[in-house]
């Protein structure tokens, strides 16, 4: 069969090319892969910047954003031939640690874990997959290709939950959410945030185009340019870029008792203010700055049902463009007008 695959590490080393038909051991269900949707992590690994193969191998079948239709489901009960599914990424590290021993797979502490498509184990970027019962989840039929949106959705539910969770330390009703960054998980937070009733601004970059009409279909606030300029301090901000100074400015414009939550990884840049000063308006504020990443399996049965409850119109306005498998390098290049690019192998 078909897959891409990469040799981590190693940049230009994405090929489409045949591999042996899935390992029985990757899991009893059989599936055949309908789309795979890049993000930047994919885009990382292809620039050699991150992920691992499998032990013993020189290179990975990338990616962990999927969805596909069972074409075999094995022993299990709870699946059948035809149902569409997408698989988690995660999986427990085999001491455990004691967050893997109780489920939370995406809390581990000893950095042991594996993830299909990242670290170790190889993803769905394949024509056909395999997977086990329990890290299968069914995907209503009524979403169709949008399906391949669930992998992302599942961030986000763990990251509110986490600004839930430490929000909650004191009284506290948030009224107000910033989103930083309008990617796709800028937008699918506030798709997410908006279904709660709360009131959502997104910032970013430019100031007209998709992103900004996306923002405001959903009934949000639009901004770009600085954060110190929205006008308010949001009760909640939900960081999405990785990028030095929105997150300074993130902590200088944070109400008091506010909470802001990590989500994107970014590396170097200048400190624009000094650590100290940042941390002062932490303290003085009783805010809460915590990380947030990956997901487990109560984060993908919410993300789940949110997902259904969204417009699909309007999430069918995220995915900028399809690409054919035998088009995965371009695919897995860098376009900033793209929000969601989906590599499709097979027709739904
Ligand atoms: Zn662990």
């Amino acid at each position: 069969m078909k897959a891409i695959t990469v040799e981590p590490g190693n940049p230009g080393t994405v090929r489409y090319e045949d591999i042996p038909e899935p390992d029985e051991r990757e899991g009893s269900i059989l599936v055949e892969a309908i789309a795979a949707a890049v993000c930047g992590t994919d885009i990382e690994i292809a620039e050699g910047k991150y992920g691992w193969a499998p032990p013993g191998k020189t290179r990975l079948v990338l990616g962990h954003e999927a969805l596909g239709r069972v074409i075999d489901p094995g022993p299990s009960s709870s699946f059948k031939k035809g149902d569409l599914v997408s698989g988690m990424v995660r999986r427990p590290d085999p001491v455990p640690c004691p967050n893997c021993a109780v489920g939370e797979y995406d809390m581990c502490r000893n950095g042991q874990y594996t993830e299909r498509g990242i670290k170790e184990i190889n993803g769905y970027m394949s024509e056909r997959w395999r997977i086990e019962p329990e890290y299968a989840i069914k995907v209503d039929p009524s979403l169709g290709i949008l399906g391949v949106l669930l992998e992302p959705t599942t961030v986000i539910i763990k990251a509110l939950e986490q600004v839930i969770a430490a929000g909650q330390r004191s009284f506290w009703e948030p009224k107000t959410i910033l989103i930083t960054g309008a990617g796709p998980i800028g937008l699918l937070a506030a798709a997410v945030a908006n279904l709660a009733g709360i009131e959502v601004h997104i910032l970013a970059r430019g100031k007209t185009g998709l992103k900004p009409d996306l923002v405001r279909a959903l009934g949000a606030t639009y901004h770009s340019g600085s954060i110190l300029d929205i006008g308010f301090e949001p009760d909640v901000i939900v960081e999405c870029t990785g990028v030095g100074s929105v997150i300074a400015e993130s902590i200088q414009k944070i109400g008091a008792g506010g909470v802001i939550c990590l989500t994107g990884v970014g590396t170097g840049g200048i400190a624009p203010r000094a650590t100290a000063d940042l941390a002062a308006a932490v303290v003085l504020k009783n805010n809460v700055v915590v990380g947030s990443v990956n997901a487990n399996k109560r984060h993908w049965f919410k993300a789940n049902d949110r997902l259904n409850r969204l417009d699909r119109e309007w999430l069918s306005r995220l995915i900028t463009r399809y690409e054919k498998p035998e088009n995965s390098e371009q695919a897995l290049g860098k376009n900033p007008d793209d929000i969601k690019v989906v590599i499709r192998f097979s027709e739904i």
